[in-house]
């Protein structure tokens, strides 16, 4: 792709044709790629699979020059590079994984001007070793993908990415384009700031996936609640399910092997190689099903993912809309289902509070948590909580859970009266520290080794709850912690009041509950592996 031929042969949409074979721009793409040949800074969020990298790699083919790409995703440069190269794109890489021959001989190539794209890890940046080898050849654009990883608000922070300020201040000529398929407005703030991109263009894609149904249900029996929707719904599918810890994603992958589901397992602590075996597996065959904690997916381009499972709670919204949005890529109809309960609250609250991190990465990490639950506990369209968190509006999508079967809500005034009372006692005025498990016990009159030991059946509140189930206590619980009326503490997640917690006792403040719909009865038979 000689730069002069180029200018001859035109445009953008020519490129995108004879390199790429697409017969046209999609959304934004058109009018990014132009501002971007026209040398213009930009700042582009679209959702994971609206095409991004389209709009710095037509812009590369058509500047003169090499298009530099900063990318956190290393294991997938290899596969990003050879795919471009088999459409006859000149593209090269420079990751810790290379020989000193192939970082030679690559390097030789972009300063030769061999290079239409030069993929990047964004620590190479930090030496000055890289950037003056980026002096000695022609610069086309910087691109710098997962722009978010430079915002320290967001979930997904890599020191390196502070680095990326310099560019502009070495290179003011060359035009960089900043892409990221999650920013909420404060995250959106901070890639300006520190990227020094506020004279750039913005352009912002619409976040709705109205091809992806979103549910999100009680957990119960986890494993077998997804074996459900697994044989129900999603027979012969390929789909990823999200564990949090490796335990758990080996168990969970097992157990859908045992029950006659192809499965594959993926986490950090399996050897590099078979990691690199399963993700080729479940990109080339059709049907298999990922069980992974979030270390898999940033960069995974499947197009027929036709769902996204998760069995444990994801830390922020951000996170959950972009693993949910690796399903249905191909715009067809898919499921991002989550199963949530108590002991996710009660796990993730402990996380945050016994976190190394200091009081502000703490308190953000709380404030991303809470917006996360509110998610699970809304009584209205998730689809449209899920835009309003990115500052879209939207109007109820008629496919969501809640829109299916609408959650009634009912007054738990009451109820959180008499298991607040109950923590208070134990607390203040016994010094105990109990869980859930006890305190619900006590509300419910039940006579255990544990109540008896402690004589919690002299407590006042000792079996004041008999009108609610266990069940429904536990969403009780759930919820006021997903509340803030109620917090965890210590190594045994025992239960705490909060300052909020005295406006109820106080009746000074009304608890709205969702009530949580009774599951349909499932008849599937489970083997155990
Ligand atoms: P993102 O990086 O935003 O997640 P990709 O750049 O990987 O998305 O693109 C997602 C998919 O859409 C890819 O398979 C890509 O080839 C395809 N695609 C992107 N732009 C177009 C287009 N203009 N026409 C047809 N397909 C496109
Ligand atoms: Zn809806």
């Amino acid at each position: 792709m000689g730069s002069t031929d180029d200018v001859v042969l035109g445009d953008a949409l020519q490129v995108l044709q004879r390199v790429f074979g697409y017969p046209e721009f999609r959304g934004d793409q058109g009018a990014i790629v132009e501002h971007v040949i026209a040398g213009g800074d930009a700042l582009v969020l679209m959702p994971t699979g609206g095409g991004k990298s389209l709009c710095y790699q037509v812009p590369a083919l058509v500047r003169s020059g090499t298009g530099v790409v900063i990318s956190p995703l290393i294991a997938l440069m290899q596969d990003q590079v050879d795919a471009l190269r088999a459409l006859g794109v000149r593209a090269g890489f420079l990751n810790s994984s290379l020989s000193w021959d192939e970082r030679r001989m690559v390097e030789a190539e972009f300063v030769n001007g061999e290079l239409d794209l030069l993929y990047l890890a964004p620590e190479r940046l930090t030496s000055e070793a890289t950037l003056r080898l980026l002096d000695q050849g022609e610069i086309a654009l910087f691109a710098i993908d997962e722009a978010h990883c430079v915002s320290q608000w967001g979930h997904d922070f890599r020191p390196d990415y502070l680095s990326l300020t310099h560019l502009h201040e070495r290179w003011p000529k060359v035009p960089r384009i900043a892409l990221t398929a999650t920013a909420t407005e404060a995250t959106r703030k901070e890639i300006l700031t520190r990227l020094e991109l506020g004279d750039g263009r913005q352009f912002v894609s619409s976040f709705d996936r109205p091809n992806i149904q979103y549910r999100i249900v009680g957990k119960k029996e986890p494993k077998k609640q997804l074996l459900d929707l697994l044989r129900g719904e999603h027979q012969g599918d390929a789909g990823i399910v999200y564990c949090l810890s490796r335990a758990s994603v080996e168990k969970t992958a097992e157990f859908l092997v045992a029950n006659g589901i192809p499965a594959l397992p993926y986490h950090a602590g399996l050897d590099g190689s078979v990691r690199q075996r399963n993700q080729a597996r479940f990109l080339r065959e059709d049907g298999l099903v990922m069980v992974a904690t979030i270390a898999f997916g940033m960069g995974i381009d499947k197009p027929d993912v036709r769902f996204v499972a998760h069995l444990d709670l994801p830390k922020s919204v951000e996170g959950y809309y972009q693993e949910t949005g690796r399903a249905g890529r191909d715009g067809l109809p898919s499921t991002a289902w989550l199963a949530y309960g108590l002991q996710d609250v009660v796990q993730q609250r402990k996380m945050i509070e016994s976190s190394e991190g200091d009081l502000a990465f703490r308190r953000r990490s709380q404030a991303h948590l809470d917006a996360m639950l509110a998610l699970c506990e809304t009584v209205t369209c998730r689809r449209t909580r899920l835009l309003e968190y990115f500052n879209e509006s939207g109007v109820p999508c008629g496919n969501c859970d809640t829109c299916l079967t609408p959650p009634e809500s009912w007054d738990g005034t009451v109820a959180a009266q008499k298991a607040l009372s109950t923590i208070y006692r134990l607390r203040k005025e016994r010094n105990q520290k109990f869980g859930a498990g006890q305190v619900i016990d006590i509300l419910l009159g039940r006579k255990t080794a544990k109540v008896i030991q402690f004589d919690h059946d002299q407590l006042s509140t000792f079996g004041i709850g008999e009108d609610l189930t266990e069940g429904e206590w536990r969403g009780v619980i759930r919820q006021l912690l997903a509340q803030g009326l109620l917090a965890v503490e210590g190594e045994y997640s025992t239960l705490v009041l909060t300052e909020a917690s005295s406006e109820v006792l106080g009746r000074k403040r009304e608890v709205k509950m969702r009530k949580d719909p009774t599951p349909a009865r499932s008849t599937t038979r489970t083997a155990s592996p």
